[in-house]
């Protein structure tokens, strides 16, 4: 099996069995972000607890890469702290310009082979920017209904 077919299979993998798909409750942080130019759409939820991320709950629709990079990447942030997080989102947009990541990045790696694909790696990095706005802007994703 060649490394290409083993991305192809990782990538299948998560997206006929995501990880992490489904509503939240009681999510703090939320957004949604759409990706025009394929119809990839995705709205993450995020549990962030004393600057870490403790559940991530994610839904969406479009193509097979853009919700396997959503599976992968709810699956790689769960757990970590907002610092480590925003450091994962770094790295993985690094990895997509051919920068080898400095950290392990377990079954997202296998997202490395889009880039051979310049038009898809808007769907691969889809969920990433969704994530990292979260980060960056907390107060203005604040999720919906909180508290109620
Ligand atoms: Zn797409």
């Amino acid at each position: 099996m060649s490394l290409d077919d083993l991305y192809r299979e990782v990538i299948l993998n998560h997206y006929r069995h995501p990880k992490n798909r489904r509503s939240m409750e009681g999510a703090n942080l939320s957004i949604e972000v759409a990706n025009p130019l394929c119809g990839d759409e995705i709205r993450l939820d995020l549990m962030v607890e004393d600057g870490r991320v403790s559940d991530v709950a994610w839904s969406g629709r479009g193509c097979s890469i853009s919700q396997a990079s959503a599976s992968m990447m709810s699956e790689a942030v769960k757990g970590q702290t907002v610092e480590e997080a925003v450091q994962l989102v770094k790295a993985f947009r690094g990895m997509m310009r051919g920068v080898e990541p400095e950290i392990e990045m377990g079954d997202v790696e296998a997202l490395r082979g889009v880039q051979k694909f310049p038009v898809r790696i808007k769907c691969a990095v889809l969920a990433w920017d969704a994530l990292d706005q979260v980060l960056a802007e907390p107060a203005a994703h604040q999720a919906e209904g909180r508290g109620s």
